[in-house]
């Protein structure tokens, strides 16, 4: 009996306080169930408006949607947030403008909607609006490295370069975060809009400002290799291609064909053979070892050539490698065969025209060429060559 008695007491004590509570609270929570019935009423009207044309949008109050507290604020905050995914951009401004206005707002919720709103004017193309409002986040030490990054996304897409730069270095010094191959790769941007200008000049200062934050910069070198190629300085194009086979050796389909060009050049044959020999085992790419067997044709003949090269495509089978053997089976075919091969070689030329040469390790985005920046998630040195049996 008395166990029983004591187990009932907290039932008691919690029965009293909810009666209590009801009969001292009865106004506010008639006040509190009027507010959220016309808060709800509202939110329906919202989520049911299919457009927004001039006139209704003006007639729209979101400032008259309910109390501003916490959770109505977070609701407020999604729903900008549904409207923008939504393509709804303008009412996910009003929404979000809304918020920040609330005096009664907290810091930290009236961060949560600058940080929405500067997004919204980013999805409309109100780059100006946004950057100012990321500013304002930056000023006030809110959402500083989502600011940052969303800057620098509004300077590359608008290719503003010297802009992307100075913040990119502001970025680093506040966050001591290593953003030195961007960096890198913006100024290499630079080089290259210098180059289309023909100031060389400037191209070169570019270049070496590349360097000098990444020394080890593939971009960098591989301009100056071709820039050295322009006038003459074979030399030098070879030592910035080694460059960028000692530090990114994933790049040597990219460089052989130049590098082997530069070396060719040279005239000096005995270089060339040690180069061969060097590298003839080294690299998995497909283009790598069908550049090196034209070049074996080149020194040794083609027997010697056509030996490599089949040693080559054994051990390191692919797509590529089989539809180039079959198409160098044509001319060696009896007249009766030729069709059935040149038939196998067209097959195997649209399996390989439909892989993708490239793949982004980030995103999974897939081209045919290489790019410094992924088109498809914006980031940088991520697209790699493919290498294996449906790639290089
Ligand atoms: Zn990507």
């Amino acid at each position: 009996m008395n166990e029983f008695f004591w187990m009932l007491l907290p039932v008691a004590a919690a029965g009293g306080w909810i009666a209590g509570r009801h009969s001292f609270n009865k106004r506010s929570t008639d006040n509190l169930w009027n507010h959220a019935t016309s808060y709800h009423r509202d939110l329906h009207q919202l989520l049911t408006e299919r457009q927004t044309d001039e006139n209704n949008a003006d007639a729209l109050d979101f400032g008259q949607l309910g109390s501003v507290e916490h959770d109505a604020a977070e609701t407020h905050l999604a729903l900008g947030n549904l409207f923008r995914r939504r393509g709804d951009v303008e009412r996910a401004i009003q929404l979000h403008g809304s918020l920040i206005d609330k005096a009664e707002l907290s810091d930290d919720l009236r961060a949560e909607a600058r940080l929405e709103l500067a997004r919204d004017y980013a999805s409309a193309g109100l780059m100006d609006r946004s950057e100012e409002q990321f500013r304002e986040l930056l000023d006030n030490d809110a959402h500083v490295a989502e600011s940052y990054e969303n800057l620098l996304l509004i300077f590359e897409r608008a290719s503003d370069w010297n802009r992307a730069i100075e913040l990119a270095h502001e970025y680093q010094a506040r966050c001591e975060c290593d953003l030195a191959e961007r960096i890198s790769h913006y100024n290499c941007e630079l080089a290259e809009q210098a180059r289309r200008k023909n100031d060389y000049q400037l191209v070169e200062s570019k270049l070496s400002a590349a360097l000098e934050i990444d020394s080890h910069c593939a971009r960098a070198n591989m301009l100056f290799a071709e820039l050295a190629l322009e006038r003459s300085d074979f030399q030098q194009a070879i030592e910035y291609y080694e460059e960028v086979e000692k530090h990114s050796p994933e790049l040597m389909p990219e460089i052989i064909s130049p590098l082997f060009g530069a070396l060719e050049q040279l005239g000096d044959s005995e270089r060339l053979r040690r180069y061969v020999d060097r590298i003839r085992s080294r690299y998995n790419a497909y283009s790598v070892i069908k550049t090196t067997r034209d070049m074996i044709e080149n020194l040794d003949g083609p027997e010697h050539a056509d030996l490599f090269f089949k040693e080559q495509i054994v051990k390191r089978p692919s797509l590529k490698g089989l539809r180039d053997w079959a198409r160098g089976q044509l001319k060696h075919s009896r007249s009766g065969e030729r069709g059935k091969v040149a038939v196998m070689c067209d097959m195997l030329d649209s399996v390989v025209e439909d892989k993708p040469a490239y793949v982004c390790e980030s995103c999974g985005f897939g081209a045919q060429t290489l790019h410094w920046r992924c088109p498809g998630c914006g980031s940088w040195n991520t697209v790699a060559t493919v290498i294996g049996a449906e790639g290089e």
